[in-house]
Order: structure tokens, then sequence, then C-alpha cells
């Protein structure tokens, strides 16, 4: 483990700035100060703002294959377009969960939250590709293997008809065993990488599916990961398969707890909002991806007013359609302007600054080992240059970071101690290779057509009342 010392550092206190050393020992942070002497390597801080590393937690990396190119539709029918289309080879889940990776690093990310689609019949291969990724950036990961036990027809609200649903494809003994058997081999969070039980949501996953996953993350101490209520459709939904909300059957089942991330939570009543505050669940608030897909805008600064931990993600790039952490921060933090009209209650940027750091970590049940920059917490930091032209002339940084359009910003960034971007390149990787790779297993594309979206399209409409 290489021990170093940031001198003359730009870092946030309280509602000012200080310029310090900040010394790594360990993988730790060990000392912040003006003046200390130095250990190990030194790096120059001078006119650079050190943070803690944000958290990208929630997307989907291998949808990266399908950015810019989904039609402009609703979640339901988006998702049987995606899943018309969605990569089925192992090398290409690779390729994405490196560039979303690359992108999160980049955008000032130094953990993601990666939903993870499973190739049907080569689950555990996805994962294992996944996690080798991963490990070869050196980005902190929480991969969450997307498991349903349900088709995809089975989401969609029934409305008066009758309707049956095809079985899925895996039995729901199967999934669990998958999931076990990928916290065998994989999780091992004091090298970074963790694995979370995290059924889709209520729309396609029965109670049984959830209980075998409450049941591992008991017994393997693992944080639980969740959609939820992202739709209008889906809040009908709950009503129908269970006459109450979805957050009120989460609650019963046991679901929510102080280690549950569930991502959107766009449809909420004030009864559910009193049940996330006292269940203490976090909120990953996917503002790119509500607005792209018409899924409405969550009520974040009622969250927060009720005591909810609140964070951020991009959701996959085929929602988004990019990776860029510090842009779902700024949407993330000034669309609630617009909603509610008390502005004492508006985002700061310094609140959006911890939101995406310790509102991450407190997610995953990591308040105490990182989201802050604090003495005895591991070093996942990234250092801003502040003569980059997007953050000049010189102003507030934090307030330029947020609110500003930052490009190409982020000069050096830290995972438990480790180097992974200098000079504003990340150096565990070839980048260009990866490009090439991108660019090679791909081609320009205008017209596709789903047929699932076709098949399903008259039913959701007639459902919604369109
Ligand atoms: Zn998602």
């Amino acid at each position: 483990m290489v021990n170093f010392t940031i001198q003359n550092v730009l870092i946030a206190v309280s509602d000012d700035y200080a310029t310090v050393d900040v010394q790594i020992v360990d993988g730790a942070i060990a000392a912040i100060a003006p003046n200390l002497p130095v250990i190990g390597t030194v790096i120059d801080g001078k006119n650079k703002l050190l943070l803690p590393g944000f958290f990208n937690a929630h997307t989907h990396s291998s949808e990266m294959w399908q950015r810019g190119i989904m039609s402009v539709l609703p979640l339901e029918l988006w998702l049987a377009e995606l899943y018309d289309f969605a990569p089925l080879d192992t090398e290409q889940v690779y390729l994405s969960a490196l560039g979303t990776a690359v992108e999160t690093l980049l955008s000032g990310g130094t953990s993601v939250v990666d939903h993870l689609v499973l190739i049907p019949g080569l689950e555990l291969e996805t994962i294992a590709i996944a996690t080798r990724a991963y490990r070869e950036v050196g980005i902190r990961a929480f991969i969450a293997p997307l498991i349903q036990d349900e088709s995809l027809s089975a989401g969609i609200p029934s409305g008066e008809s009758v309707k049956t649903h095809e079985p899925y494809h895996r039995s729901t003994a199967a999934t669990l065993e998958i999931i076990e058997e990928a916290v065998r081999q994989f999780h091992r969070p004091d090298e970074g990488v963790n694995i979370l039980v995290a059924p889709t949501g209520i729309q396609l996953c029965t109670d049984a599916l959830f209980a075998g996953c409450i049941e591992l993350s008991d017994r393997y101490n693992l944080c639980r990961h969740s959609h939820l209520l992202e739709t209008r459709a889906q809040e009908k939904l709950a009503q129908e398969k269970y006459g109450c909300t979805a957050v009120e059957h989460l609650k019963r089942i046991g679901f929510l707890s102080d280690r549950t991330t569930l991502a959107h939570c766009v449809w909420l009543n004030n009864a559910d909002i009193d049940i996330l505050a006292e269940t203490q669940s976090t909120v990953v608030h996917n503002p790119l991806s509500n607005l792209r897909l018409g899924s409405g805008i969550a009520p974040i600064l009622k969250y927060r007013q009720a005591g909810i931990n609140v964070t951020f993600g991009c959701d996959g790039a085929s929602s988004n359609d990019s990776q860029d952490l510090l842009e779902a921060i700024k949407i993330g933090s000034i669309l609630h302007n617009v909603t509610d009209s008390d502005y004492q209650h508006w985002i700061t940027p310094r609140q959006a600054v911890e939101m995406a750091s310790f509102g991450g970590a407190k997610g995953l049940n990591l308040a105490d080992k990182l989201g802050s920059l604090s003495v005895g917490k591991q070093a996942d930091l990234v250092l801003y240059d502040l003569t980059n032209l997007s953050l000049l002339p010189r102003t507030d940084p934090i307030g330029l970071l947020v609110l500003g359009r930052p490009s190409n910003v982020v000069d050096s960034v830290w995972v438990n101690g480790k180097q992974i971007v200098a000079d504003g390149k990340v150096t565990t990787i070839n980048v260009d290779e990866l490009r090439q790779e991108l660019f090679n297993r791909s081609q320009w594309e205008t017209k596709r057509k789903s047929q699932t979206v076709a098949q399903i399209e008259a039913h959701y409409r007639t459902v919604m009342g369109l």
C-alpha cells in the first residue's frame, strides 16, 4: 500500500474552505491539517479541491450498448424494447462495465452500484465478468445482480381484463441459488467488491423471491437494493397485486431497512414517506432517467424534510443516456426548485455534495468507513482541478462544480488509497483500447423495431387511459 501526502489542497469546512495537507496511510485518512510532515509520496494539491468520492448509487452497466437509440417511450414499453435488444455476450458486459466505471470516475464517483442485468443461462458468468471489469479499473463496486421471477408482461397493470402471464424462464429457487453462489465467489468487501440482493421491484417479483433475498441479506450481511414506484403504472399495479401501496407491502414483508437502497421512489404518498423514514431506508434519486422516461419528479424535498437519507444515481445509460454523475447531481438538485415553492428547503450545492458522498455511504451501510473527509475513513478521494476553464473564474468551487457544467475537471482519484486516475486519465486500464472496442463492436443505427412493444402497446394505452 502506497502512503502519500496531498499538500496545500482546498477542502470544504463548515461553510468555508481551508487549505490543508492530507496524509494517507495504509489506505485511510491519517491526518488533515496545515503544514503536516510529509509521509510517502507528495501530491501537489495547489489550486485543487479535494472531496470524498461520490456514489453512482443506481445504474445498469450493460445498458451502455443501447444509449442514444432507445425510442421515446415510458418505462413499461421502453423496457420491452430494451430487452428485445439486450446484449447477450459476456464480452459486451465486460466492456460496458469498464465504460460505466470510467465515466463514473471521471465525473467524481468512486463507487458504483451496478444493478446488473444477467444474461439468461450465463448468470454467474455475467457477474464474474462485471466483477473482473471493476477490479481491473479499481472502482469500488457494489454488484447488485438484477433478479425477478415473473415475466415482463406481469409488470403492467391488468385493469379490467383478466391477464395470464407466461411463467418466468427460471424458478425462484434457482435464482436464489445463483445469488448465493455469487456471494460465495465474489463478495469481498475488504477488496472493494460487494454483492447485493437486488430483486428488480414489486412489479416483477413474487413475495417468495423477496423473502429469499431478505434471508440471504441477513445471513451474509448483504445490502438490499430495488427499484420502487418508478411509474404511475407501478402504483396501480401494487394496488391490484396487494390492495395496498408497494411501500406498505414491502414494510409488511420486511424488505425495508437501514441498508436498503430504493431507486426512483417517484409515486409515494405521505404515509409511504413516513414508512421510509421509520425504516431508515435510503432513496436513490435518478432525475435524468425519470425525465427521459416521463416517470415523474420524485418528491425529494419532502423526503429530506422527513429525515430520509437521499443519494444520487445515473440509472442505466439507456435511460440517461450517459453516466455523468455531476450532471445527475446538478439536475437532481435544481429540479425541485420548480416543484417546491419554499426555497428554504431547496438543495444547496454543499448539501448536494454531502448527499452524493455521505448519503451513498450511509445507504450502503458504510457511513463509518466512507463518504466524508474524516480521519480514520478509507481514502476514496477525488481531486478537482480548479484551473480548468469550466471552473473559472474563481468564485465558490463547490458552486461551480455542482451548478456549472464542469468538463474534464477530475485530476486524480484514489479508491482505498490506491490512485486510479492521475492527470485526468485512468491509469489502471487502457481507455483508448476500450474506445476502440466499443467502436468496433457497434454500428451507426437509426431504425430498429421492437416486436414486444408492438404486442403490448395497445393494452398499455388502454389500462393507462391513453
Ligand atoms: Zn434502474
